[in-house]
């Protein structure tokens, strides 16, 4: 009899193995062991779980589902609500929103929702199994902005109800941060993320690449000139922050999304393609979330040497558990209660350290958590030969300065409303990032499906 308080584990690849290469780190269940950790639900009545997921799947029913072995069923309770499981089984913080409101996790473990997800979603790709297409089509032409988890989700509801859509990328590639942020290693672009857009354009809806909003073409002309009778906009939070210290334009120093961009995007990571990256020996990356940690992860797999600098400690890091654990058995060192003060150039104009400062924690401030503080005197200097800022980034203001009446907030975020993402201009959705700024990917997929729900409750009057 399995120990019901404990879950299935799940094989990864070894830690050392896997800090030399760019396969997926985690192997995922299969069948057995996927109808086993299902065994272990209770099927709530009132199932909290739902209510800690954005998109609010029927945990409960597709785990029966995986249960009774009867993927394909489970596939279709998932897709009700999700067009994107493949993508949140492997990305999502379950940690903090389904699971963490799993019953089971009282006395032992919680279900291990994420993993049955991707289970249950990889099957899905793995024997073609198509998605529900709408019956008719309706008659309206909606178009959406960006093919990040915001606007696919947006587009494959929009196309389930019958609506004609156009999905604008500004890159050659579709995905958004799924395919130039979050690295091969946590997220397979050919086996996972390119499947899963296949199935929403199997929903009907059309892509067009190469297109800024903004420069080739604007909101205002899209819904005059081409008679698109309503806009969602989800285009992301793409332009990176630094932190404006001495030596941050030196070279060897790049935004994580650059570096990043560069290595997903460009594959500069694979010897047949000429991208140029800085497989620096020793690496800094700034920052504590996820972008921190796939940055790292990724220098590290390119032959650095590799520290996490981060000002507050281990609880405050915003990163994944997961990520944090990975990164520390793969061999990143962290440098916690620490911050830059200074990068240290070269007389030929590349970074040769970092100058930084020891830190102490005091009081919460207004994001709750506690303070960090500098302690005079501890200044110290460390070599390097590359820095990576993963400080945070900001929607970039292209859009809103190219569309009229559209209202943006002080931190350049496009105002909308949480309910039905309706922005200040009529006919016109936003949400995701471009709304919260950088958020999850969970979050975004919320938003696309509210932006869906707004503009239907419009047209459907018409
Ligand atoms: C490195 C990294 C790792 C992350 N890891 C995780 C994780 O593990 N789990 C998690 O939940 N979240 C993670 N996130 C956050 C998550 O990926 C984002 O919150 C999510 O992708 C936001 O979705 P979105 O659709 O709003 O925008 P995006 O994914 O940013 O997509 C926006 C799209 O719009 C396009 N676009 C922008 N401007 C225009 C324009 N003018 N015209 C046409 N197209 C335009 C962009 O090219 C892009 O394709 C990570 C983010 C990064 C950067």
């Amino acid at each position: 009899m399995a120990d019901m308080l404990k879950r299935v584990p799940v094989r990864e690849q070894d830690p050392k193995v896997r800090a030399t290469n760019f396969d997926e780190v985690c192997y995922g269940y299969n069948k057995e062991e996927a109808m086993e950790e299902a065994s272990r639900c209770l099927n709530c009545k009132n199932a909290k779980c739902i209510q800690g997921c954005p998109v609010s799947i029927n945990i409960p029913g597709f785990i029966a589902k995986v249960k009774d072995g009867d993927i394909e069923g489970a596939y279709k309770v998932i897709g009700e609500s999700s067009a994107l499981p493949a993508i949140c089984g492997r990305v999502c913080p379950q940690e903090s929103q389904c699971e963490c409101k799993c019953i089971r996790g009282i006395k032992g473990e919680p279900v291990s929702i994420g993993k049955l997800e991707r289970f249950v979603a990889d099957y899905a790709l793995e024997n073609d199994i198509k998605p529900q297409k709408a019956e008719k089509m309706n008659g309206h032409k909606v178009a959406v902005i960006g093919s990040g988890p915001s606007g696919l989700t947006c587009a494959g509801d929009l196309a389930k109800l019958g609506y004609d859509v156009t999905v604008f990328e500004a890159l050659h590639e579709l995905g958004g941060v799924l395919v130039y942020g979050i690295p091969e290693f946590r997220l397979p672009k050919e086996k996972v993320v390119k499947k899963e857009i296949e199935k929403v354009k199997e929903l009907g809806v059309k892509f067009e690449t190469n297109v800024v909003i903004g420069k080739s073409t604007t909101i205002d002309q899209l819904m005059e000139e081409e008679d698109f009778e309503a806009v969602f906009i989800g285009s992301g939070a793409g332009l990176p922050m630094f932190m404006g210290i001495p030596g941050e334009t030196a070279n060897g120093v790049f935004s994580a999304n650059e570096y990043l961009t560069r290595s997903n995007l460009m594959k500069a990571f694979d010897d047949s393609y000429d991208t140029p990256i800085a497989a620096g020996k020793k690496v800094a990356v700034v920052g504590g979330g996820n972008v921190a940690m796939d940055a790292a992860r990724t220098a590290l797999r390119l032959g650095a040497d590799v520290h996490i600098v981060y000002r507050r400690s281990e609880a405050e890091l915003p990163a994944r558990v997961e990520e944090v654990h990975h990164a520390k058995e793969e061999g990143v060192v962290f440098n916690l209660l620490t911050n830059p003060k200074e990068i240290l150039v070269d007389e030929n104009g590349w970074v040769k350290g970092m100058k930084v400062i020891k830190m102490e924690l005091g009081e919460p401030d207004a994001s709750g958590r506690r303070r960090p503080i500098e302690i005079p005197g501890s200044e110290y200097e460390i070599e390097l030969d590359t820095v990576i800022m993963a400080l945070g980034t900001t929607p970039n203001p292209l859009i809103a300065s190219t569309t009229k009446g559209l209202e943006t907030n002080r931190r350049k975020c496009i105002v909308a409303e949480e309910e039905n993402g309706q922005t200040s201009k009529a006919c016109v959705f936003a949400g995701g990032d471009a709304v919260t700024g950088a958020a999850t990917v969970i979050l975004a997929m919320g938003a696309g499906k509210a932006g869906a729900k707004g503009i239907h409750e419009l047209l459907s009057q018409k």
